[in-house]
């Protein structure tokens, strides 16, 4: 079998372990070794990681939320298939079949450590511990099998403590799979003591379209409810202290936002300078939780080293989706626009990826699954709906790659109001259908006339051609992945799952 062939190094003994570091919310934009010009942040172990392995720069996600892509990750399903749509009504299935499961039939030693985020129990792992819901960032209490365990510190340390204890423990006879997930960086993003004032106070560059008006695109993305210039709270502008926080590492945290945030109250700026001096502090608060991720990075590759199995083991960091940093206004996620759309993919797989290469093609978070149990030579099951990435991981592009994905969100009204939409997506283009009670509404972007995603062409005769092209594939991915019907009422998250 090809893969044989392909991964000399770690297959010669046994197969490779697999160590998952899993980010929340991080995007590529504050990456030094992906950035988009800004150069918001310089991150010098993810910057390792791609410098030893592959850089996969567009690495999309099928439904832009936390809950479904983690669905996602682990049943390589979309959402309709997984029935996981949404944050808010959703239960994951556990009894479904998941690539730990199925790795741990295959004799895998399987640990979950961090954020989970869907809402049932772990299924399939011999040891987890886990954030309850979203968690917290200062002295996370978590859940195990045997009940709740209370830390101290910061919650990227202590997750990454725990990794790093887990790994030091770990049964040496059999090859592991680890996911260490963090909450980092999700709202609020609350930064660790030690970096706050990291910034030096600079003024971080603004997004281009810090001020978009949305003109010539659908109602649909006017219509929001995630903006910096509106739906900012005081936890999200830090002018309160966040939740779990001891009274003495408040007196550390009031030392660095107390005088800046006295500063802005004098000042009480409004209309854009409101939104400039939210977006600054949201950026020294954002990139501070990214900084405390590379920290953790740079830790766990150490201790990989410190284990002597470097050699041995798959490293993989990735996200759940992007993150808008400004961009049209916003901060959080859920749009097929391209922030929110691409996530961070970075995979050290020694003897098998070529250091410091780069990858172009279009995958996606539903390939996880099957490049997994590919690795651990299990059969890839019916019905799962992504594809292994080892051939592009070995530097070769098959010709019968995909050149387009399907993309679903549902999630309306609460929170953002963010209307449900679907799409195809491909190297140049964007076919968007915003649909719903008030809103039937097509864009159709290019990214390669307007990178910044500003206008649509759907109604450009110019178009039409492409328009009609894009409609098809649309369709015809639409019929492939089972997903033709209308939604359950329940998947757009306002109603319960009654059937469920
Ligand atoms: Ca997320």
């Amino acid at each position: 079998m090809a893969l044989v062939a392909l991964s000399p190094t770690v297959a010669a003994a046994r197969e490779p372990n697999i160590l998952l570091i899993f980010c929340d919310d991080l995007t590529c934009q504050a990456l030094s070794c992906y950035g988009d010009g800004r150069r918001l942040l310089d991150t010098p172990s993810i910057d390792r990681l791609a410098k030893e392995g592959m850089r996969f720069d567009r690495c999309l996600v099928t439904n832009s939320i936390c809950g479904p892509s983690r669905a996602t990750i682990l049943t390589g399903k979309y959402s309709h298939a997984n029935g996981f749509y949404n944050n808010s009504n959703c239960r994951f299935d556990g009894a479904q079949t998941t690539f730990p499961k199925l790795l741990q039939d295959a004799g895998y030693q399987t640990a979950l450590i961090g954020k989970w985020h869907l809402v049932s129990e772990p299924t399939g792992f011999d040891h987890w511990e886990i954030l309850p819901g979203q968690g917290i960032y200062y002295n996370p209490p978590m859940l195990t099998a045997a009940g709740k365990t209370q830390h101290r510190g910061y919650v990227t340390d202590v997750i990454t403590d725990l990794s790093i204890a887990w790994l030091a423990n770990r049964d040496r006879t059999k090859p592991f799979l680890l996911m260490s997930q963090h909450k980092a960086p999700h709202r609020e993003w609350s930064p660790p003591l030690r970096h706050l004032g990291w910034d030096g106070d600079r003024v971080h560059p603004e997004p281009a379209t810090l001020f978009d008006d949305y003109a010539g695109r659908s109602r649909a993305v006017s219509d929001h409810d995630m903006g910096l210039d509106r739906t900012f709270t005081e936890l999200d502008a830090k002018l309160r202290p966040p939740p779990g926080i001891t009274a003495e590492e408040l007196v550390t945290w009031n030392a660095y936002y107390a005088p800046r945030n006295d500063a802005f109250r004098a000042a009480r700026p409004s209309g854009r300078d409101l939104v400039r001096w939210r977006y600054q502090r949201y950026m020294h608060d954002y990139l501070a939780c990214v900084k405390a991720v590379d920290d953790a990075v740079g830790r766990m590759l150490d201790s990989l080293e410190a284990e002597g199995i470097a050699d041995e083991t798959v490293v993989i960091l990735s996200s759940d989706q992007g993150f808008f940093l400004g961009e049209h206004g916003w901060f959080d996620k859920r749009w097929i626009f391209e922030e929110s759309l691409r996530t961070p993919l970075i995979v050290r797989w020694p003897g098998l990826t070529e250091p410091g290469s780069s990858c172009a093609r279009i995958v996606s978070l539903v390939d996880f699954a099957p490049t997994f149990l590919a690795l651990a030579r299990v059969p890839v099951p019916e019905g799962m709906q992504g594809r292994a990435l080892q051939p592009l991981l070995a530097g070769h592009s098959p010709d019968d790659w995909r050149t387009s994905l399907y993309y679903h969100y549902y999630e309306y009204p609460v929170p953002h109001r963010v209307r449900p939409h679907r799409g195809v997506v491909t190297d140049r283009y964007k076919l968007v259908h915003y649909y719903g009670p008030d809103v039937d509404d097509w864009e159709l972007l290019d990214r390669e006339a307007d990178p910044l995603e500003t206008r649509s062409f759907h109604d450009d005769p110019a178009y039409a051609d492409r328009l009609r092209d894009l409609r098809a594939e649309l369709d015809r991915l639409r019929h492939d992945l089972g997903d033709t019907a209308d939604p359950p009422r329940a998947a757009f998250g306002d109603k319960p799952f009654t059937e469920r």
